[in-house]
């Protein structure tokens, strides 16, 4: 019997995909190109359903039912063209692969038009949860044409996470939008994660605590409107002893690596120009946390400023719960509204509402909080940033005062809060009608006579600065 699809990379992910899509009860042919990898696979799962093992490709592609959906989930970059140039000789018209690694979606365009020309079906389609996501059911982010989608819709949506009888997988748009949304996501998984370390920072530097006492407030955050994934596993991170009997975390380096996806979603905002500065401030946490030895170095140059003992009573904890709440909001209003301006540039006519809703499980920013975005898009209240749909629009207000004390706390200690305090600025630039871009004009005009609007009338106008002084209109 053939299988119903293929997943051509056993690494973690492809293997713990096919285990998944098997474990439903789909037929999977699997292939990888070092042949252990498949070995170890069948040895080890092959009778959690039904396997069907190649060692080469053309044998792989053979023992797919027609039209064939190929996963792949191969390194991104160079070995994701490489496969595909490998199975193109083999495949038909109206076969469909499926790129679900972490790939750039710009060459996800290039490839869905490439293979396009060659009436070769490709999805881009991003997959969020991890290993343990990918065998458990993932979120998932499909984007190509609908006519691909339907081939592979009864097989992803059962191996996706299901959230109130709802699969964490939807046809999201053309081209490489799946792959962009997806992208955005890891973004504001950056930023979610940078704000939980500024919070984690402030307890143990401010206030002394030890990790364990940490993971006791993360614990109980994570009962409230913060239950999220992340907080959740913070708890079990921070609560982690080694076997020298200290909390581990005290014993990892503090320098954070990077893939891209954050990277990526920080230029793909300079070029729409989108105010992202949550994701990218994250971003760039990340590269300052990578200059050890230039912070080892500035420590001893830099007197630190005089700090007095504090001791945390429950409104302090409070107060960074609500700074963390009300930055949390901002990074998510921030990543929707790129989401709706690259929707809009590149013709994609993305569902925003459904993209929380599918984020709701599986993926690493799961959390509850998406319930109250999907309300937004659903109400139409949330028009072009989340931050002035109600519910957000209260919650930030409610959490304002404590957010300004603990960014002007950190900003005192000399503790840095990059994403805290990017965020209130950004909320208080917007709540503002008339913020101070009336100079920098002015200043534009003077040295490149870029001109001006006025309040008063109508038009663009030039100041003959070094001239007359007079003013004309453009
Ligand atoms: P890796 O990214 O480590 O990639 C290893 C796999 O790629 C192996 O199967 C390897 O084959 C194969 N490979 C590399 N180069 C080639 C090539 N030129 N031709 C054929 N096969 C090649 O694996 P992961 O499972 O970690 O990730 C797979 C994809 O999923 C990546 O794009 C990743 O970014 C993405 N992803 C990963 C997540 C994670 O938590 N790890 C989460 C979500 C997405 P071989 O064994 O022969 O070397």
């Amino acid at each position: 019997q053939l299988a119903d699809i293929g997943v051509l990379g056993l690494a973690v992910m492809g293997a713990n995909l096919a285990r998944n899509a098997a474990r439903k009860g789909f037929g999977v042919a699997v292939f990888n190109r070092n042949g252990a990898r498949t070995d170890e696979l069948i040895n080890e799962h092959g009778g959690e359903g039904r396997f069907t093992p190649s060692k080469t490709i053309p044998e792989f592609v053979a023992s797919i039912a027609k039209p064939r959906a190929i996963i792949i989930m191969v390194k991104a970059g160079q070995p994701v063209d490489d496969v595909i140039e490998e199975l193109l000789p083999h495949l038909e018209v109206g076969d469909i692969i499926i790129d679900g690694g972490n790939s750039l979606y710009t060459d996800t365009n290039r490839r869905f038009h490439y293979l396009k020309d060659r009436d070769i079906k490709f999805i881009g389609m991003g997959v969020s949860g991890g290993e343990e996501g990918a065998l458990e059911g993932p979120s998932m982010m499909p984007g190509g044409t609908r006519e691909a989608y339907s081939r592979i819709e009864p097989i992803v949506t059962k191996m996706a996470a299901q959230v109130d009888g709802e699969p964490c997988c939807t046809y999201i748009g053309t081209e490489g939008s799946g792959h962009y949304v997806k992208m955005v996501h890891n973004g504001i998984e950056y930023a979610d994660m940078q704000l939980i370390t500024e919070a984690y920072d402030l307890f143990k530097t401010v206030y002394g605590l030890e990790a364990g006492a940490i993971a006791d407030i993360f614990a109980e955050w994570n009962k409230g409107e913060l239950n999220s994934y992340l907080i959740e596993i913070t708890d079990a991170v921070l609560r982690k002893v080694d076997s020298t009997g200290k909390p581990l975390v005290d014993s990892i380096v503090d320098e954070a690596e990077q893939k891209g996806t954050g990277r990526w979603t920080a230029q793909s905002a300079l070029d729409l120009g989108v105010p992202l500065t949550s994701i990218t401030e994250a971003v760039f946490a990340r590269a300052l946390s990578g200059r050890r030895a230039q912070r080892a170095e500035a420590e001893k140059r830099f007197p630190h400023p005089a700090t007095t003992k504090r001791t945390i009573t429950q409104a302090d904890i409070d107060a960074i719960r609500d700074a963390l709440y009300a930055s949390k909001i901002v990074a998510y209003a921030q990543g929707f509204e790129q989401l709706a301006v690259a929707s809009q540039q590149f013709g994609w006519d993305l569902k925003l509402g459904d993209l929380a809703t599918i984020w709701r499980g599986g993926c690493i920013i799961r959390a509850r909080f998406l319930n109250r975005i999907r309300e937004a898009y659903e109400t139409g209240g949330a028009g072009d940033n989340l931050l002035l749909q109600d519910y957000f629009r209260d919650a930030v207000v409610q959490a304002e005062a404590n957010w300004r004390k603990v960014v002007g706390l950190a900003i005192a200690e000399g503790i840095p809060v990059p994403a805290f305090a990017s965020s209130i600025a950004y909320y208080d630039g917007l709540r503002r009608a008339r913020g101070p871009a009336n100079l920098l004009q002015g200043l534009r005009d003077y040295f490149g006579a870029h001109t001006y609007g006025r309040l008063d009338k109508p038009g663009k106008f030039h100041t003959r600065w070094s001239q007359d002084g007079s003013e004309i209109q453009a």
